[in-house]
């Protein structure tokens, strides 16, 4: 076996004849002499003239490349009895689902709370909040199976190598049913359409192999005896015991804040960003990142990523999504809320990202743990209310925006719900839009063309991240008051994005086994 470096122009990676013969050439074989070949790594350079860097495996014929790493994959998880020590998981989204595979590995028993809906009944809540713009509080972008994960855009870039394997992480999504493709790119996307069939393939290996799932299970409370978690009391009265308590409930669940901050656990505020989403024609990210539409015919809808200081804030695009859609990710009745999601093959005409203005404790005032969010309620109550006391979105075109007037008519957008006109300029806070308006004029510089007619603001992307920590020990990951607790995930302030989630989740567990008296 040999493996190979090339770069590839657009058209011959994607026509096989081409590509073939361009590997041969690149293997000094004869074409006829090349055998089995196997593409392991892609990235698509587009500085210049769009370019494949890729890396194959290849043999001659009548040789065998060795299996890739998904075979056998599945084999990892062990059945778990009843004897077993038992993890309450709470919250089913990467984090959560993570830790509770990883629980199978470790012959845990993973019991998961989640409040929210399964995947298939979830769906149609989905839909009904777009359609009738009322928000079921227990099941919504947000809630539900495979949490804010689900009807996501699926991309699973993380910055976070150095906190675990995340080729680990893309592999169990392949074994679950994702596109080996995921594997080979640097930035893997896998489309909302594919993600529920997913989680939901994720939940039979959990249910398989002895674990529990109770849906429309809220954690109202826990069970601490002398300093420990003991186990989870759910808002229906029961009471969940566990050896173990994993608290994965996403940055959303604001009453798991509040009940933290009644009982006087322990929490932090937590820097995070706030701004609005911008959506362009795709067609026109396509002809800035191209360098022309010549090449786009070959190529993949463009993504872009930008960051600036601008104002004294950091600003950057969060969450871009090529041929994407806007959605409603509200979690109550009273918020709005937008974020962004792609199908798999990301065929909508427009492209979207979140542009987020940092914020931390000095931009607001305050010292106490819950002032940034806070402050997060209130732009959400505030957007809501400029849309007309329901989630349409206040939006205003750029270059209005940049004027400092309202829109007099917007152009069609991709939003789920309606859009209302605007003046966002005076919707958002002054520094968020000071600091953005300075960031667009230096992102156009950017990428010519940014700043357009036909450019749209929506509000309000308030979501990026959780403005809440829950502190944890850094060698246990305990807790410090409550030993047997684990915060996790992106809703703890310890992962931001699904991959980093899922690998919250699964350090979380080994930290669980390393503690354990006796090892199962
Ligand atoms: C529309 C959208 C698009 C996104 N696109 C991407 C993307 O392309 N790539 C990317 O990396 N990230 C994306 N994200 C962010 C990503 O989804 C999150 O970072 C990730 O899901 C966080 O994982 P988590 O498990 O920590 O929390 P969550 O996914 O938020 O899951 C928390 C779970 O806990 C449950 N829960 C909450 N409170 C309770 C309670 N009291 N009791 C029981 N259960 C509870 C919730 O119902 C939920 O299922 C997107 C998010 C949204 C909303």
């Amino acid at each position: 076996m040999k493996q190979l470096q090339i770069d590839l122009t657009p058209e011959e990676y994607h026509e096989a004849g081409l590509r073939r013969r361009a590997v041969a050439r690149a293997a000094g074989m004869a074409e006829g002499d090349l055998g089995e070949v196997r593409e392991v790594r892609r990235t698509l350079d587009c500085r210049r003239k769009p370019l494949y860097h890729t890396t194959f495996e290849l043999c001659a014929v009548g040789e065998q490349l060795p299996p890739d790493e998904v075979q056998g994959w599945m084999d990892r998880y062990r059945h778990v009895g009843a004897e077993a020590p038992r993890v309450a998981i709470v919250g089913a989204g990467p984090a959560g689902l993570f830790a509770a595979l990883r629980c199978l590995e470790l012959s845990l028993r993973p019991l998961v709370l989640e409040r929210g809906k399964p995947v298939e009944e979830r769906r149609r809540d989905v839909a009904t909040l777009a359609r009738e713009k009322r928000v079921d509080p227990e099941s919504n972008w947000c809630f539900g199976e495979g949490g804010a994960g689900t009807y996501s855009d699926g991309k699973l870039y993380t910055r976070s190598t150095k906190r675990g394997d995340v080729g680990a992480v893309l592999r169990t999504f392949v074994a679950h049913g994702a596109d080996p493709a995921i594997t080979l790119d640097a930035h893997a996307h896998i489309g909302t359409d594919r993600l529920s069939g997913i989680v939901a393939q994720m939940r039979h290996t959990v249910l398989e192999h002895g674990g529990e799932y109770h849906f429309g299970t809220r954690m109202a409370g826990l069970k601490v005896a002398d300093g420990r978690v003991r186990g989870v009391l759910t808002a229906d009265g029961a009471v969940v015991d566990a050896d173990a308590v994993v608290l994965a409930t996403g940055h959303s669940a604001r009453d798991i804040y509040t009940l933290f901050a009644r009982q006087g656990w322990l929490l932090e505020a937590k820097p995070f960003a706030v701004g609005v989403r911008v959506e362009h024609p795709q067609l026109l990210i396509n002809e800035i990142q191209y360098h022309g539409s010549g090449y786009s015919k070959h190529l993949p809808p463009a993504a872009y990523s930008l960051t600036t200081q601008a104002a004294g804030h950091g600003v950057f695009s969060f969450c871009m999504c090529p041929g994407g859609v806007i959605v409603p990710a509200a979690t109550a009745d009273g918020q709005q809320v937008v974020n962004g999601m792609s199908n798999s093959h990301r065929n909508s005409p427009f492209a979207n990202s979140g542009i987020a203005v940092t914020v931390g404790l000095d931009d607001v005032g305050g010292d106490d743990p819950l002032a940034l969010l806070r402050f997060q309620q209130q732009i959400e109550a505030d957007a809501f209310a400029a849309g007309g006391n329901t989630i349409n979105a206040p939006t205003q075109r750029l270059v209005d925006f940049l004027r400092g007037r309202q829109s007099s008519r917007l152009r069609k957008s991709s939003y789920l719900g309606d859009t209302v006109a605007a003046p966002l300029h005076e919707l958002l806070p002054p520094f968020v839009a000071t600091s953005m308006a300075e960031a667009f004029r230096h992102f156009d510089r950017k990428m010519r063309g940014f700043i357009t007619d036909e450019a749209l603001l929506l509000a309000v992307e308030s979501r990026t991240s959780s403005p809440v920590r829950i502190p944890r020990d850094r060698d246990t990951l305990q807790h410090p008051q409550l030993a047997s607790l684990y915060p996790c995930g992106e809703g703890a302030g310890y992962a931001g994005g699904i991959v980093s989630s899922a690998l919250d989740g699964i350090r979380c567990v080994d930290a669980i086994f390393s503690c354990l008296p006796q090892r199962p």
